[in-house]
């Protein structure tokens, strides 16, 4: 779709973005998802300069991300999927706590026909702190979605722009968390200007029309969990599992796509009772190279927790 309008929507789902905390200086004892997303752009000076007047709030969720849930996220697509759609509507900002961003961009890029750009930002420090890092990420995520050429599920934070595909949290506590591993950033934001490293992300392959409208209108999503393999690991933990009626198992391997054995003796019974096993690495770079043989199929390069995304889209568009 061509661009020819110039609003930007900034949906809010909460995260510390918008969190408070009782004392200034306090960087980690805040409450994420306090103030709403109207009052965030408020507050950053330039920012409906930076747009031309032409940025609009609106709240689609207030929580901690660490509690998202896919009733947030089929609320979010469906918003994003309206405004996309809206000729007037040049891209979107959707700010977004840090813990589960990966995954949401994960979603939304495989959700989304995002012919424009949909830039999800953050913040490690709350609204409240004595140097909150929330509003150059905004002003930067609205340089983004206003560079030419701009498309595709992006995350903007501490000056980098990165691909939905390989961002990840890599840190807990520091205000640069965000990496792309191997991948590297798509770019840079640097005082109101991008500039690229790579090109800007073609828009990929998403679910058809029908697997899409079957997505946003199941309540009642797979159930699919992430086990890990590490030295000592059992097979109970898989088996009970199997037992409650597990529907898909993403497994976060060792190496490339190592399991120990008896978690692998687990994970084939579960596998001939009907559930699907999918394996990634735990390693935060690279990715599983398959080999002939293989038992279990590989992740395609997705992290385990954004090849759980992938598993259970893919059960529902099957279901
Ligand atoms: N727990 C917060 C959240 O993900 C962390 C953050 O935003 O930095 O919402």
């Amino acid at each position: 779709m061509q661009v020819s309008g110039k609003k930007i929507v900034v949906l809010g789902t909460g995260g510390t973005i918008a969190g408070t905390s009782a004392q200034a200086g306090d960087n980690i004892g805040y409450t994420a998802a306090q103030v709403g997303v109207a009052q965030l752009l408020a507050a950053v000076p330039g920012l409906q300069a930076l747009a031309g007047g032409a940025l609009v709030a609106e709240q689609v969720a207030q929580i901690d991300s660490k509690d998202m849930d896919d009733g947030v996220w089929r609320a979010l697509a469906l918003r994003c999927r309206q405004h996309l759609n809206d000729p007037e509507v040049r891209g979107l900002v959707i700010t977004h706590g840090t813990d589960t961003l990966e995954e949401t961009a994960w979603f939304l890029q495989e959700m989304l026909e995002a012919h424009k750009p949909v830039v999800l930002t953050c913040a490690m420090r709350p609204a409240t702190a004595l140097t909150p890092d929330g509003p150059q990420n905004l002003l930067d995520a609205v340089a983004v979605v206003q560079a030419p050429g701009a498309a595709g599920v992006m995350v903007v934070a501490a000056g980098e722009v990165h691909g939905a595909r390989y961002v990840q949290k890599a840190h807990p506590y520091r205000v640069h968390a965000f990496h792309s591993g191997d991948a590297g950033p798509l770019g840079w934001v640097e005082e109101g200007r991008v500039r690229l490293a790579q090109n800007w992300p073609l828009p990929q392959d998403v679910y058809d029309l029908v697997a899409i409208e079957k997505i946003v209108s199941a309540t009642d999503w797979p159930w699919v969990e992430v086990v890990v393999s590490h030295a000592g690991a059992t097979s109970r933990g898989v088996d009970a599992l199997v037992r409650d009626g597990v529907q898909g198992l993403v497994v976060a391997c060792t190496g490339n796509g190592t399991i120990h054995h008896a978690l692998e003796a687990a994970l084939l019974r579960a596998q001939n009772a009907g559930v699907r096993v999918v394996r990634s690495t735990r390693c935060p770079e690279g990715q599983v190279l398959p080999k002939p043989g293989d038992v279990f199929p590989d992740s395609q390069g997705l992290s385990p927790v954004k090849a759980r995304v992938a598993l259970v889209l893919d059960l529902l568009r099957a279901g």
